[in-house]
């Protein structure tokens, strides 16, 4: 039998994984991508909060062991997508100091080899790539950055009077750099019913698994066409 032969090995479909992989997709490079897990079956239950986060459907059920010994089982997700499927789609960038020896209660963290400045132009792109919505400088912790892609999340009417408030005693509240909706998706997430919200959820969740993880060919073309980004892949 011929060895197959492959120039990157990519292992894991979650946010680094496949990001990697769109990014060297279009290269034209032989590249084989290896996923310990399924993909997450389309069914009612990944539409329901109740059956994903409390119940926990999705989470592995294998043991990992603690510094003791101790048995538990670690709050992971193993399928295409990886926990990325399943996380809050919440992008921070790292701040500036944080690539730097930084003093914390457990140990120092060491600096990195590499700073705020080199990973920037790559936080840039990966914001297209996933259609980041947020508010540039409102935030006094932010590195520094241009605009985000989109506008930020509008308040809900609770929220912003509590904003508003806070504004008013000094405080200065940002919205969360995050991916609520895109193109893609047929509902808008942010504004629809709980319902509808929690489909639109899965739908996004989805699109960003075909935006980066889907098979491409080597001229870039996407396999996973937008008819089937509309829903879960
Ligand atoms: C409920 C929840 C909410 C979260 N919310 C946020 C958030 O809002 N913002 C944020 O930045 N982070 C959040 N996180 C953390 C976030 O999920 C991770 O930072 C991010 O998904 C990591 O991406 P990754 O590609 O490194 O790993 P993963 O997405 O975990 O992908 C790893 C992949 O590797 C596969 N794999 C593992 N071992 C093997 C093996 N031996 N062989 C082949 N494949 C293997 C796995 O199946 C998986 O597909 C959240 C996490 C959870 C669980």
């Amino acid at each position: 039998m011929t060895p197959l032969r492959f120039d990157l090995i990519i292992i894991g479909t979650g946010a680094g994984g496949g990001t990697m992989l769109h990014a060297l997709a279009p290269t034209g490079a032989r590249i084989l991508v290896i996923e310990r897990g399924d993909t997450v079956p389309r069914e009612d239950h990944n539409w329901d909060p109740v059956a994903v986060w409390k119940d926990l459907r999705y989470r592995t059920t294998e043991h990992w062991f603690d510094e003791h010994g101790e048995p538990f089982v670690p709050y992971m997700h193993y399928g295409v997508g990886g926990n990325t499927k399943f996380w809050g789609s919440v992008l921070y960038r790292l701040r500036r100091e944080d690539f730097g020896a930084l003093d914390h209660l457990d140990g120092v963290s060491p600096a990195w080899p590499i700073d705020y400045d080199t990973l920037a132009p790559y936080y840039d792109r990966a914001e297209q790539i996933y259609g980041v919505r947020g508010e540039a400088g409102a935030d006094p912790t932010d590195p520094p950055r241009g605009p985000f892609p989109h506008p930020p999340v509008p308040h809900a009417p609770g929220m912003q009077r509590l904003v508003e408030e806070m504004r008013r005693m000094g405080l200065r509240p940002a919205p969360l750099p995050s991916v609520c909706s895109g193109p893609a998706t047929k509902v808008d997430a942010c504004s629809a019913t709980p319902a509808t919200r929690s489909r639109a959820s899965s739908g996004r969740r989805a699109m960003r698994r075909c935006a980066v993880s889907s098979p491409r060919s080597p001229t870039g073309t996407s396999r996973c066409g937008l008819a089937r980004l509309r829903g879960v892949c």
